[in-house]
């Protein structure tokens, strides 16, 4: 289930310290819209600064950076104090959504003292939760306290792959398909829905091989999944994404291929939606220009599941080039960036 080296690589990428933080404050909270409830609605977001993923023990995931904003010291208390910050925040807006650096299901990250803390506070006050876990932390167990309360909740499950050999060698997740089937399923035999994560394009996967890894991952999870959110690779701090980026051997994918994705879904009545972070940005998805509109276009058309102006923007589109590309990269034995690539070389920067 683990590739060796490669855990072993990303572990040393981590940072040994923690930045200073405040452990009564989250790491953020904002609002933002999304669609929880069947129509797109404001809703409550906020970061819980905790101990962090159970997997940083070991290694991480080869994209995630949340590592970053982790703080071993963090207490109960601490965890009830940000729970307060969150109610206040949250107002009279009635769908929240809450991340953690790793799973809001794991005990000894969100202990359950300060979990059932937070469900007392918020459980009259919002008419929907999502809350994100690894699949091991998806039990009868973790989940009975919010059917306690009668909380209408989405468990969101970093899926990104049905693909074991790419969740094994590129992701590094330390999971596997039969593992979500099964997290997905205890949360729907306990009356919850499921939005399943993927990830567009990890490392060592060509464009097209992501495209299709992608799709077929949709198809997969489906049967599981209330909605499924398609995530943009997005390129974050001290991960062996970056590392390779840094050195011209990974480029983000483009929004062509993710409007590719988007609309095939939408043909194939699949509820799937994308709110990249980091779009139009290097480090983020993007065109070889920057194209607002089509972002603009990808995020409208997620929220209201309305792709008519997608559809028409890319047809009126001249993708020759992007397919070209897309078509040569996938010849390529590595997944070079290939103008950055150049640079590396000519500046001599690079270290492999
Ligand atoms: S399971 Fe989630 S939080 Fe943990 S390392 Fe992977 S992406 Fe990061």
């Amino acid at each position: 289930m683990i590739d060796r080296p490669l855990s072993t690589f990303v572990k040393h990428l981590m940072p040994e310290n923690q930045r200073p933080a405040d452990n009564k404050k989250p790491v953020s909270m904002w609002m933002e819209m999304d669609r929880l409830n069947g129509q797109p609605e404001q809703t409550c977001v906020a970061i819980f600064r905790t101990t962090g993923c159970s997997w940083y023990n070991f290694t991480s995931c080869s994209m995630c950076g949340y590592f970053n904003d982790i703080s071993k010291t963090v207490t109960e208390e601490d965890l009830m104090k940000q729970t307060d910050s969150i109610v206040h925040y949250l107002g009279n807006t009635r769908t929240l959504k809450i991340f953690t650096s790793g799973s809001f299901l794991d005990e000894i990250e969100m202990p359950p003292v300060a979990r059932d803390y937070f469900f007392d506070s918020v459980h009259d006050r919002i008419d929907k939760l999502l809350v994100e876990s690894r699949t091991e932390y998806v039990t009868k167990k973790t989940l009975e306290p919010i059917k306690r309360r009668g909380i209408n909740a989405r468990i969101a499950i970093g899926v990104e792959s049905t693909n074991d050999d790419v969740i094994r060698k590129s992701v590094n997740k330390g999971s596997s398909f039969s593992k979500f089937v099964t997290a997905a399923e205890t949360s729907k035999e306990m009356g919850f829905e499921v939005r399943s994560y993927l990830l567009l394009k990890p490392p060592f996967l060509s464009e097209k091989d992501s495209i299709e890894d992608c799709k077929k991952s949709i198809e997969m999870v489906a049967p599981y999944s209330t909605d499924i959110s398609v995530n943009p690779m997005n390129i974050q701090k001290n991960t062996f994404v970056e590392y390779l980026w840094k050195r011209g051997l990974y480029r983000p994918p483009r929004l062509w291929s993710l409007a590719n994705i988007l609309l095939w879904a939408n043909e194939n009545k699949y509820l799937v939606v994308s709110y990249p972070t980091g779009g139009n940005r290097e480090r983020g998805v993007h065109n070889d220009s920057p194209d607002e509109i089509l972002l603009d276009n990808i995020i409208k058309c997620s929220l209201k599941q309305e792709f008519e102006p997608l559809r028409e923007y890319v047809n009126s589109s001249d993708l020759g080039e992007y397919n070209e590309t897309v078509e040569m990269e996938d010849t390529y034995p590595l997944q070079f960036d290939l103008q950055k690539f150049t640079l590396e070389m000519r500046s001599s920067r690079l270290s492999l």
